[in-house]
Order: structure tokens, then sequence, then C-alpha cells
């Protein structure tokens, strides 16, 4: 195996996206362009902010807590179940406060009904995509940050899209809800259950739109009324490695597990990959990884999509080990995902063998290793494939609902 470790076979040469030209640079995009607010919601307000609402509609303010219990507890935003509020009251703050801002237009199933991916319409128009999981021992939840994303990432379908407009925090709490609900009532296959994780692998790079990030976690974290009481280590952020953002998510005291796109572990071939890559580089990026972990205790993911011929090596693996033992032991764990295939992409997964060995390098290395399902791959549901694209007739062998 030495000469495989030590002699870099070259890199596949097409790493642009097919829009672009040979040479070019692709494009990064961090603000979308301006365009109106989704309407103010409940879920953007902290406690204090809502009992304000409530008084400046001239309502005591125990009427914003008794909303945020329907709300964030038995997860409606239907006045007709507010019956411990006065009439006028109920309609009054669910006129005001709870704004339908994201509507279903279909649901896809697969995994026999234990992965549903949902495609909302926001109040704009934009569309964006979540994904619901059901394993043996949990129920999780994958949330959009963004409609669409402006990382660019070659081989990822959302990257492909480019940036349509941040979500506001209601928008990614909406998505949580929802789910929690549909979880509760029995609509995964299997029963109910209870959403424990929610994940921002979904469409959009959530520290590019931290604010709102920041505030849908903590209404997450917060137990209710004020929030959905999920378990803060139960949430779990995803970067392709905005490192100030990753210092700045390190100081809020709430510690959510980051999970780390690298892909990987040389800047010769993760400026190729991974656009931001440009401004980051791997070393960076792996100090911010490991000072996160320093700060929260939290032990890091490494996302590591395998691509054929690309960053599945060996010596990869090695160096990629020896990148992360360098930093310490005990601190991260690696998540290979086989590549899921996207629209125009020249790229597969890596073969079989070529995975086995590669995940038994790290491990023989000493770093826990994982490889992630493929879960939702046959209706565009898994990692990288979310593009909200709604002019795609359905899939054979997948079954969809309309709503109506
Ligand atoms: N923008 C954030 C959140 C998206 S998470 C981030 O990059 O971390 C989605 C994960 O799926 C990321 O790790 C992403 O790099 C990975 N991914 C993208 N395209 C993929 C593909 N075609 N196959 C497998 N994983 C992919």
């Amino acid at each position: 195996m030495g000469d495989v470790m030590t002699q870099p076979p070259p890199a596949q040469p097409q790493v642009r996206p097919a829009h672009e030209g040979p040479g070019e640079r692709p494009t990064l995009t961090f603000t979308a362009r301006r365009r109106g607010k989704p309407p103010r919601h409940l879920a953007d307000l902290t406690t204090a902010e809502r009992a304000a609402a409530a008084v400046e509609l001239g309502l005591p303010a125990f009427r914003a807590d008794q909303v945020s219990r329907h709300y964030f507890d038995h997860l409606t935003r239907d006045p007709q179940d507010m019956t411990d509020l006065p009439a006028a009251a109920r309609d009054q703050i669910a006129g005001t406060l709870l704004p339908e801002l994201v509507t279903k237009v279909r649901d896809m199933q697969a995994d026999k009904g234990a992965t549903v991916k949902s495609l909302w319409r926001l109040f704009d128009g934009a569309m964006v995509e979540s994904v619901l999981m059901r394993y043996a021992d949990r129920t999780t939840l994958c949330v959009s940050s963004q409609a669409g994303c402006g990382m660019a990432c070659p081989f990822c379908a959302t990257g492909q899209q480019g940036l349509t407009r941040n979500l506001s925090t209601a928008e990614i709490v909406e998505q949580v809800r929802l789910a929690a609900r549909a979880s509760r009532d029995g609509d995964l296959a299997g029963g109910p259950t209870h959403l424990r994780n929610v994940v921002f692998m979904g469409m959009g790079e959530p520290m590019a739109n931290y604010k709102a990030v920041i505030g849908a976690v903590r209404r997450m974290v917060e137990p209710a009324p004020a929030g959905l009481g999920l378990s803060a280590r139960h949430v779990t952020v995803s970067t392709v490695g905005l490192v100030p953002a990753i210092d700045k998510l390190a100081k809020e005291g709430i510690p959510v597990t980051l999970a780390v796109s690298l892909h990987a572990p040389d800047d010769e071939l993760r400026d190729e990959l991974i656009p931001i890559n440009s401004r980051w580089k791997v070393g960076e990026l792996l100090d911010a990884a490991r000072r996160y972990f320093e700060a929260t205790g939290r032990r890091v993911s490494i996302e590591y999509a395998l691509i054929k011929d690309m960053n599945d090596h060996a010596w990869r693996a090695q160096l990629l080990a020896d990148e992360l033992n360098a930093r310490g032991r005990g601190w991260v764990h690696v998540n290979p995902i086989p590549l899921n295939p996207t629209p125009g992409s020249v790229w597969t997964a890596s073969e079989r063998d070529v995975e086995a060995e590669f995940v038994d390098t790290l491990r023989r290395a000493g770093i826990p290793t994982t490889v992630r399902d493929t879960r939702g791959s046959d209706i565009d549901g898994a990692c990288g494939q979310l593009a909200a694209e709604v002019l795609d007739p359905p899939r054979a062998g997948t079954k969809e609902q309309e709503q109506e």
C-alpha cells in the first residue's frame, strides 16, 4: 500500500459546474437580492418581545404565553384550538402573530414511508425542501436555512441552483414545528414518534444566514412555552467552513453539534471542490473546528462525500487522519457519505472496496468513522440533492402525494 499512500494520482480535471466556462471561478454569493421580508411571526420573537406584542394589541402579556404554548407545545397555529383564550384575543393574536409562512406543495415518500421529503412554498413563492427520517432509535429532520445556496459547490444540486434568499427564523422554525406535528400524529410509517434531532443539512449554508439560524436554534432548544424544547446536542449545524461564524457559534453558549463539510484534507483539491476554500483554508477550518470542540465539549463531525477517483484515495484518508490527530484525540469523528447523484454531475460515488479502504485507514489511525446512509436518494432527498425542483415529474417507484 506504501506507494499508493505517497504518490498522489492526478485529480480529475473537471470540477467546474457545467454552466461555467473553463477556467472561470465559481461565484460565491453571501447576500441575496433584497426581496420583501416574510411577515413577522411569533417564532421570530423572544419571550419578552412576544409579551410586548400582546400588550401592543391591548391584551394582557400572559396571553402571549398562552399562544406560545399552543404553538410550541401543542404544535398548532389554528385559533380554533386555543380554547383557553377569549375568541376575540385568539383571532387578534393568530391574525397578527401566526401568519401562514410555509405552505406544503407536496410530500414524497421513500423507505416505505419512513422517509418523507416535503416541498414548501414560502410567502413570496420561493421554495424549500425538508426531509423527515425515521430510524430505529430516533426521528430526525433535515431543515433548510436558505432557499438555494450561494456556496456553489459543484457536486451539490443546491449549490448549482444559486441563492434565492435567506429564510427568516420563523420560516426555519415552522419546518421543525410541522415535522414535530407530523411525527406526533403518525404521518411517518411505523406510527407516532417524537422528533428528536434537527440537522441543518437541507438547502443553504446556515453560517451565511447566521442571525436567523441562531434565532431558530434558540427557539428549538428553549423549553415550552418559549420554544420547542429540543436538546442542543440533538441539533446539528453543518457548515462548508465559514470560520468567523464557527467561532461566533462557539461563543453562544448553546452546545449544538457542529458538522464541517470538508470533503478534502488538502488545499489543492479543496480549492477545486469547495469554492469557499479560497477564503478559509483547510488548516484554518480544522483549527476553528477544534476551538469549537474546546469551547463546547461537543465532538465535531467531519463530512466527507466520497467521490470516485477525486478524493477517495487511501493517502488522502491518511492525510485527513494526520490533520485531525495533529489537533488532538477524541475531539472529532468522520462521516464519509457515498456521493449522491445530482443532475448533470460528472462524478459518481466511490467503489465499495475503495470506500472500505478509506474507512479502514481512518479507523486504523484512531479516528472514529461512520459511513452515512443515503436515505432518500431515490426521491432526491439525500445530501446534496435538494433543489426544490417543482417541475420534476415524480420518479418511478416513489409515491407522491399532492396536497390539495
Ligand atoms: N451548506 C452546509 C449545509 C448543507 S449539508 C454544508 O455544506 O455543510 C449537506 C451536506 O451534503 C454537506 O456536507 C454537503 O457537502 C454534502 N453534499 C453535497 N452534495 C452532495 C452529494 N452530491 N452527495 C453527498 N453529499 C453531498
